[in-house]
Order: structure tokens, then C-alpha cells, then sequence
């Protein structure tokens, strides 16, 4: 497949930065805001945010359901801090009711930095993507304190995984498309096409 259409959800969040980076390495971005949009895409991006709006917003449209569908059906998913929080199976400090779409064997915990620490950029070794260090931009982050062993940690800060694998999804705790980090995208949209070929 030459050209993969990837959706990036679109309910709530920073849309527009993770289209521009699937662009500029050759997918065909669209935004995703009911089944009918997911129903046609290759794989799907869910962004940064607020997990608690994204969880909500995504209920109210129908879309949580296919959503949930699509990732046990071994749709591609890349998740960005909030789009991170949703892919796991486990949340800790979520708000009443909060809910995730699943699919990472792992316990996500929210604002896993702490308030002091709400923003800050660092430069993070990840093994698997090689070269330089991964300039990483992480805004009240969250962080994975807990994975199964069908979960691969691509990257830790402070001793909790920041970067997590399984299968053909993808979390990072940061924000790669605002450092203009593009291995990340790569990585994942490797796993679009060998999943639609
Ligand atoms: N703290 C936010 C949440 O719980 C995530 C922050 C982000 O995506 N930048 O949803």
C-alpha cells in the first residue's frame, strides 16, 4: 500500500500537529469523529488532551464501541500522553467513572509527574528507534507504572515507562509531533502497512 489513510481522532486535543507529521511522511491524514470516519482508516492516532473528555465525547458519538472493536481486531494505534492513558487497560488516578478504550496490558497513571514538574522537556535514550536521543516534550504526562509481559517499555523517566509496545500499538507519554520527533510516526505507520498489506 502505497499511501495508508490514517485517522487521527478528533473529538478533543491536538489534532492538527500529528496530521502534519503523518503528511510529511506520506500518509493520508483524516480526522475521525464518528464510526463511519473509522471505519476507513488504516490506522488511527489518538492525540494528546484530556483523556477525560476524549473518554466522554467519544461515548456520547457511537464512536468508543468501534473504537474498542477495531483495537481487538488488530487495528494499528499510536497514543499520544492522553492518547496513551486511553490504550491502556488499567488507569490510576482516573476521575469518576473514566473509562479507556484498552488494548495495552499496562496501568496508566495520570499527571504521573506531579504538579511541580507539569511541563518540561527531556532528552530520552530509546533504544529501539537508534541514533540520537529523543527529544521529548511532556505536558501534565502520564506514565505506565505497572506492564504485562506482553508489553514492551521502549523508553523510562525516572523509573516509570514512558514509551510502551505491544503488538501493532503504540503509547508515548510525550508529545513527539511538538519537537518535530518524527521516529515515533515512522514506527507506527511500519506497523499500518504491514497490517493492511
Ligand atoms: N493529563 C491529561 C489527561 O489526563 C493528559 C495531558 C496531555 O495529553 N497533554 O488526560
Amino acid at each position: 500500500m502505497v499511501r495508508p489513510r490514517v485517522g487521527v481522532l478528533a473529538l478533543q486535543g491536538n489534532v492538527r500537529e500529528h496530521a502534519a507529521m503523518l503528511e510529511s511522511l506520506g500518509a493520508a491524514a483524516v480526522a475521525v469523529k464518528s464510526p463511519d470516519d473509522l471505519s476507513r482508516v488504516d490506522g488511527l492516532v489518538l492525540p494528546g488532551g484530556e483523556s477525560t473528555a476524549i473518554d466522554r465525547l467519544a461515548r456520547v458519538l457511537g464512536v468508543r464501541g468501534p473504537i474498542v472493536a477495531a483495537i481487538a481486531g488488530g487495528l494499528p494505534v499510536f497514543g499520544t500522553c492522553a492518547g496513551m492513558i486511553l490504550l491502556a487497560d488499567r488507569i490510576d488516578g482516573g476521575a469518576a467513572g473514566q473509562r479507556t478504550f484498552g488494548g495495552i496490558d499496562a496501568t496508566v497513571r495520570r499527571n504521573a509527574f506531579g504538579r511541580q514538574a507539569d511541563s518540561f522537556e527531556a532528552d530520552v535514550d530509546v533504544a529501539a528507534l537508534g541514533g540520537a536521543p529523543v527529544r521529548a516534550a511532556f505536558i501534565r504526562a502520564p506514565a505506565a507504572v505497572e506492564a504485562g509481559p506482553n508489553v514492551t517499555v521502549l523508553a523510562t523517566v525516572r523509573g516509570m515507562a514512558i514509551a510502551v509496545e505491544r503488538g501493532p500499538l503504540l503509547a508515548t507519554a510525550f508529545h513527539p509531533e511538538h519537537t518535530g520527533e518524527s521516529r515515533f510516526h515512522a514506527r507506527f505507520l511500519d506497523r499500518v502497512r504491514a497490517a493492511a498489506r
